[in-house]
């Protein structure tokens, strides 16, 4: 079990991960409906006649979300037209609903608690969500289930194509010398967003690529904060990424 920080109050990691967990709560049924087929063939089965191979144990609510992630995964067309391949609205479900299963798996071993048996991803997220509260006493579950609801947040957000926070940074860029620094809590970095700024490493992609926005990651704010007359604490603080930030925005 890893954790990002060790010296953080359980309290807060435990607001975040409920957060964390809202916001997933949301986003994931929007990220099944974008899988799902916008009209339905009348020549279709309903939904509840067979899927006579599929694996046993599985509710068939299970069974249904992942028929409908495996229906547009390229390996049967559904019906006269054929929707458009989106990998990686299925890819982020099953990593999504695999993260979900091994966490909730995860708390309840960690807690003594017996096996949890099989559910959808919502309910498993509830499930989580109200052991959080005898998760309390161990800061380190604690943190991990934050991380984990966060990164899955995360994937969700970027499946669905939503735009990622960005938090504005005091100081000026030290190459293009703009009010132009932005944090990136995200992708834990912080980027020069003016088009024209070109730095001198070689080995940069701002220089070639025109989409390319410099950017320092974490080892490098130190400096950063130095040379562009900013503030390290207000920078740092700047690129966490925070369930609250993301609420309010
Ligand atoms: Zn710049
Ligand atoms: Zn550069």
């Amino acid at each position: 079990m890893t954790t990002r920080t060790e010296n953080e109050k359980p309290a807060q990691a435990a607001r975040e991960a409920m957060l964390w967990i809202e916001l997933l709560l949301r986003q994931f049924p929007e990220l099944l409906g974008e899988l799902a087929p916008s009209r339905h063939s009348p020549s279709a089965p309903p939904p509840d006649l067979g899927v006579p191979s599929a694996p046993t144990g599985r509710t068939r609510a299970e069974r249904e979300e992942a028929l409908r992630a495996e229906q547009l995964h390229g390996l049967t067309p559904s019906g006269p037209t054929t929707a458009p391949l989106r990998l990686h609205v299925s890819d982020a479900i099953r990593d999504i609903s695999d993260g979900v299963v091994e966490l909730d798996e995860a708390v309840h071993d960690r807690l003594r608690l017996p096996r949890p048996r099989r559910a959808q991803v919502a309910e498993r997220l509830l499930r989580v969500a109200a052991l959080l509260g005898p998760a309390a006493g161990d800061p380190l579950l604690t943190a991990h289930i934050r991380d984990e609801a966060r990164r899955m947040a995360r994937r969700c957000t970027r499946a669905l194509g939503a735009a990622e926070p960005v938090v504005r940074v005091r100081g000026r860029c030290p190459w293009c010398g703009s009010v132009s620094l932005r944090a990136f809590p995200a992708r834990r970095s912080v980027l020069c967003v003016n088009p024209a700024c070109r730095c001198t490493g070689r080995d940069c992609d701002c220089r070639t690529d025109p989409a390319h926005r410099h950017a320092w990651s974490e080892g490098a704010w130190a400096r950063l904060a130095a040379e562009s007359g900013g503030d390290l604490t207000e920078l740092t603080g700047s690129t966490v990424d925070s369930a609250e930030r993301e609420v309010r925005r």
